[in-house]
């Protein structure tokens, strides 16, 4: 399928805007900020696991909604480190990933 070289270009497809139309609609609320108890207003989808470029990962990779706080301090850790950082109510990581509950090796 042909498609703009740029990843940055995919968002700005009308395909890719009704996407993410739709994942607020469904999901308005910041996603790490609701594991953490707080009620926040979302303004982001963002792929749950990064798309790295991939074409069909963009596309079918499951979306999270999340408020721009979390989108820009939660992920870029999460993406550089593998794991989030946010702790939750029960003062425990809300993260599965996080190396609290033992280091998972991809
Ligand atoms: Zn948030």
């Amino acid at each position: 399928m042909l498609h703009p070289q740029n990843p940055r270009d995919w968002y700005g497809l009308g395909r890719w805007k009704t996407r993410a139309r739709f994942q607020m609609q469904s999901h308005p609320l910041c996603a790490h900020c609701l594991e953490k108890g707080l009620v926040v207003k979302a303004v982001i989808a963002d792929h749950i696991e990064p798309h790295r470029g991939d074409w069909n990962r963009f596309w079918l990779g499951e979306l999270q909604s999340l408020c721009r706080k979390c989108h820009e301090s939660g992920k870029k850790f999460a993406e550089h480190r593998g794991f989030r950082s946010d702790i939750g109510l029960d003062g425990w990581p809300t993260d599965p990933a996080h190396p609290t509950y033992g280091n998972r090796v991809k």
